[in-house]
């Protein structure tokens, strides 16, 4: 599991089901990370389950709305047995799980440790722990409100924010989508309309993959994107005279049309831009 966080640092953040098949853990050491094609990856020499796919999209509704935060995981359909007992088995001996959360196809959002924490045998649910703080919730099928806005931060955190980013890094093809910056350490999935305002969801429409430098100038306002996609740059800022960052990284930018993701369904919402740019606007 500190293998796989370590690939995440360096990969931006997601991995490839040929990456998990086999998962180089180092040079010496190497195994499959994800089932050929079930959910639930039960390794025939490990007791307990290793990994699971959770996927958005697919016909089991996993989903962490329904309990604040904690992460709710379908059984696998048929007997409350089969692949469900090794599942089961890593609640009963409290052993991690990697949770693979499936961002396209062959692409997954890993997190681990996840602790499997709940068996809710009425719902067909296991209820899992995105974080080991969860652990000593005392009845996670119940938890109280408290626990619940807990567990609701974790999500967000290391579900939420995480997951927002791959799909934004998908969509722009790890790139920034001003000046075209590819390394992955330094871009941000930025939202247009920001988190908890009216729009501000974390979806690929109402985001943004952009470079540390321009996040940061797009957040205060010196650099706006107008609804039909064209780079402006705060007036003071045109005037400045400063070194090369100044010249080429944001003067250089202005009246640049960005770049925009392949897929039409990906690209940013032209009314959430128009609405952050009016604040740009405003602020110039
Ligand atoms: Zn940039």
């Amino acid at each position: 599991m500190a293998a796989l966080e370590a690939h995440k640092a360096a990969s931006g953040g997601t991995i490839t089901r040929d990456e998990l098949t086999p998962f180089f853990v180092d040079e010496h050491l190497s195994l499959r990370l994800i089932d050929q094609s079930r959910g639930i990856w039960n390794p025939r020499n490990l007791q307990a389950t290793l990994s699971v796919v959770s996927d958005p999209k697919g016909v089991y509704d996993d989903r962490d709305d329904k309990v604040g935060g904690l992460f709710r995981y379908s059984y696998r359909k048929g007997s409350v047995d089969g692949d469900n007992a090794r599942l089961r088995r890593a609640f009963e001996l409290s052993l991690p799980i990697v949770l693979l959360r499936k961002i396209a196809t062959g692409l997954f959002l890993p997190l681990s440790p996840v602790y499997v924490v709940g068996d809710d045998r009425q719902a067909r649910e296991f209820v899992f722990a995105l974080d080991e703080g969860l652990l000593m919730v005392s009845d996670p099928v119940h938890p109280t409100p408290l626990q619940r806005r807990y567990a609701e931060r974790v999500a967000r955190q290391r579900l939420h924010q995480p997951e927002f980013r791959a799909r934004v890094m998908l969509a722009y093809a790890m790139q920034c989508t001003v000046c075209d910056l590819r390394h992955p350490n330094l871009l941000d999935a930025s939202h247009i309309i920001s988190d908890g305002s009216d729009g501000g969801d974390p979806v690929v429409p109402n985001g943004l993959s952009l470079c540390k430098i321009h996040h940061a100038a797009y957040d205060r306002n010196l650099l706006g994107i107008t609804g039909d996609g064209q780079v402006q740059i705060n007036g003071d800022l045109l005037e400045e005279i400063d070194g090369p960052m100044l010249q080429h990284g944001l003067q250089e930018m202005h009246g640049r049309p960005i770049r925009q993701p392949s897929k039409r369904r990906d690209r940013p919402d032209p009314d959430r831009l128009e609405r952050r740019y009016e604040s740009f606007v405003a602020s110039n």
